[in-house]
């Protein structure tokens, strides 16, 4: 069994020698070690890919057919260990066009990390949109670029072309000039008509960048959540009239999404989580379902006001002059109703009446409602009988609350009390 010991020195049960031991504690850290770090190459959370795999962008390589973690640790590898590898020159080519070539992987990876790197920040995920690939080529080492200089190439942007309009150009001439589309041209230019002149200018094509970067933000936000609206019929109220019941409330959730950017630009935003906070609460509106009275004359007059009737001063003569109305007492606020179905004629200031409302009734009567201190009908209103037209007040030559009441026949004021019932 001693013998089992000395010659497995893996086997640490049955070890007598120091020596090996030591060995077997060295081994067994060694093992520790590398544990700890492949954890934390499975868990690194600030390591990214290079790989997009969503399906809705174009995936783009930096290796053929490699996984993240394998890319990754290809990549530390490259790093660790650049004496112990044989560098060859490499290509970046985006979109299946050579960009840049560098003087090995290690350096093209650089160069393309820098990049991701630059919109990288608290994202989740960084990779490029387009198809970006790595490719060995053999080069004159005069043609090979620096990472600051492949970077620089790596941010050029296509140019933008704009072009003078020359004699006998056409939309059309041009689009076949420049190789692009009709729709190109009216989307780069907006509110283009289809005659050009010479000398005007047309964008031909618009600076984009090279390279496009996705990243993947996780945000946590507060988003409030509308109230619905609910409508009640209501037959004691008139069409038209509404009343809210109960105010609709906002209510609040907490939603995780994922936010999606081109270059720093959000394109997406994928809700993954909602948390509501507070439900809302519906607004409630009763609508009148009673149709609305005629506007139109009935030919009888009813009080202006409701409730008990308090005459305090009749039509006639009055300190030698005539009191062209009946003055009915009233509270300040209370409604006032028109007398009879009309059109407003005037809503307004008239001396010594104060707030005055008069309304014409197409039969010859128009009445008036003095000493208002509230206006709610305006010149032109068709109004009901019955319908609120102002509020008591006491403006004008008054004493006190009350509505100053008159009838006129084709202009002429009349004893209104005739009329009343
Ligand atoms: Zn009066």
């Amino acid at each position: 069994m001693d013998n089992e010991g000395k010659s497995n020195p893996f086997s640490c049960g049955t070890m007598k020698n120091t020596a090996i031991k030591r060995r077997c504690i060295f081994v067994v850290a060694l093992g520790i070690l590398f544990a700890i770090a492949f954890k934390y190459i499975d868990n690194d959370k600030s390591a990214y890919s290079y790989v997009c795999v969503e399906n809705d962008y174009n995936t783009s390589y930096i290796t053929n057919a490699k996984s993240e973690k394998e890319n990754l640790i290809a990549y530390l590898n490259t790093v660790n260990n650049k004496n112990l590898r044989i560098e060859k020159p490499t290509a970046i080519t985006v979109d299946g066009l050579y960009v840049v070539a560098l003087r090995s992987k290690k350096d093209a990876l650089e160069a393309l990390k820098i990049m991701l790197d630059k919109y990288k920040r608290g994202s989740i995920k960084a990779c490029f949109k387009n198809d970006v690939r790595l490719m060995e080529v053999d080069t004159p080492t005069a043609n090979l670029k620096t990472i600051e200089e492949a970077v620089k190439d790596l941010e050029g942007k296509s140019r933008s072309v704009t072009y003078v309009v020359k004699d006998n150009d056409t939309l059309w001439s041009i689009s076949r000039k420049f190789n692009v589309t009709l729709n190109d041209i009216y989307n780069l230019n907006p509110g283009i008509s289809e005659r050009i002149y010479p000398g005007e200018l047309l964008k031909i094509k618009e600076s984009k960048p090279l390279l496009t970067v996705v990243t993947e933000k996780k945000s946590v936000y507060m988003e409030d959540i509308p109230y619905e609206t609910v409508t009640q019929k209501d037959d004691k109220m008139f069409i038209n009239d509404s009343k809210v019941l109960v105010r609709g409330k906002t209510g609040s959730k907490i939603v995780t999404a994922i936010l999606k950017y081109y270059n720093g630009e959000i394109v997406n935003k994928n809700v993954i989580n909602e948390n509501v906070v507070s439900e809302p609460v519906n607004e409630v509106i009763a609508v009148g379902d009673e149709p609305l009275p005629v506007t139109y004359a009935t030919g009888n007059f009813i009080y202006p006001v409701r409730g008990h009737i308090t005459i305090t001063s009749r039509y006639g003569q009055r300190w030698g002059r005539l009191h062209a109305g009946i003055d009915i007492a009233a509270s300040i606020g209370d409604p006032i109703y028109a007398a009879d179905g009309g059109t407003v004629i005037f809503s307004g200031w008239e001396s010594g009446y104060g707030y005055l409302v008069k309304i014409d009734h197409g039969n010859g009567y128009v009445t008036y409602y003095g000493h208002a201190s509230k206006l709610i009908v305006k010149k032109g209103d068709k109004v009901y009988k019955g319908q609120e037209i102002a509020l008591v007040g006491m403006t004008g030559n008054t004493t006190g609350p009350h509505v100053h009441f008159e009838v006129r026949k084709n202009g002429v004021p009349v004893n209104p009390q005739i009329y009343l019932k």
